[in-house]
């Protein structure tokens, strides 16, 4: 169907509040008051318990849960639960790309730090069958954006999947998600002294982000900072 025709009969509608947008706003995908007040996970909340904490990101209570040195996300998950259907399930690039400039906003303004720091950034991997089925990784592009904004390298060949696992929000116990991803990853190349950044869409229960900061430490890595576009923490 058209593009044009298609925009008749489900005109776009913001991202966040689903408001229908004017035809200015359909340049981006939020509505003006959206954007104007961007509900990012405060300063000083922990994204994943919700506590107070001294920096943007999560707390060190959390910290110490995970191999991998820092984490932050972006939005707390309700706020882009919808967006973020959008685009995984409707393949909507578009939706996708305003979501990547809305994280790279987000490090920019809360982890210029970091990202002075990395030296690349890395995506989630799908297995290839998955990613075939879907047509595209989101997290790729969520990358591309952060990529493109801030001159870091994506190096999507680094981090591979080595084997097809159940999906993760389908197992209960912390133990059967550690074990449905065992050995589920590999590192294609030496990382030593290098410090990467991994990128991931929603930040769950961690069990994924973790298991690929450890075989990113394995491959010799110094440092693995994590950032999401959301987290189904407390704060959801
Ligand atoms: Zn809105
Ligand atoms: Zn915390």
């Amino acid at each position: 169907m058209k593009e044009w025709l298609l925009e008749l009969i489900f005109p776009p509608r913001c991202a966040v509040c689903t408001e229908v947008l004017d035809m200015e706003e359909r340049r981006g995908i939020l509505c003006h008051d959206c954007a104007e007040q961007l509900p990012y996970v405060p300063k000083g909340i922990c994204p994943h318990c919700g506590g107070v904490t001294e920096t943007a990101g999560f707390c060190d209570f959390c910290l110490k849960e995970f191999a991998f040195e820092s984490a932050c996300a972006a939005f707390p998950y309700e706020t882009v639960r919808r967006a973020i259907h959008l685009f995984k399930y409707d393949g909507g690039k578009k939706i996708g790309d305003g979501l990547g400039q809305l994280l790279a906003d987000y490090m920019e303004k809360y982890h210029e730090a970091i990202l002075a720091k990395t030296d690349f950034v890395l995506s989630v991997p799908l297995h290839p069958k998955k990613e075939k089925k879907r047509g595209f990784n989101q997290t790729h592009i969520l990358c591309e954006q952060l990529s493109a904004r801030t001159g870091l390298p994506f190096r999507r060949d680094i981090l591979v999947r080595k084997r097809e696992t159940a999906a993760q929000s389908t197992l209960d116990s912390s133990k059967q998600r550690r074990q449905n991803l065992k050995n589920a990853f590999a590192v294609t190349e030496d990382l030593i002294g290098k410090q990467v950044l991994l990128v991931d869409d929603i930040f769950t229960t961690g069990t994924t982000c973790n298991e690929c900061a450890k075989e990113l430490y394995r491959a010799g890595a110094q440092k693995v900072f994590v950032c999401c576009l959301s987290a189904a923490g407390k704060l959801s």
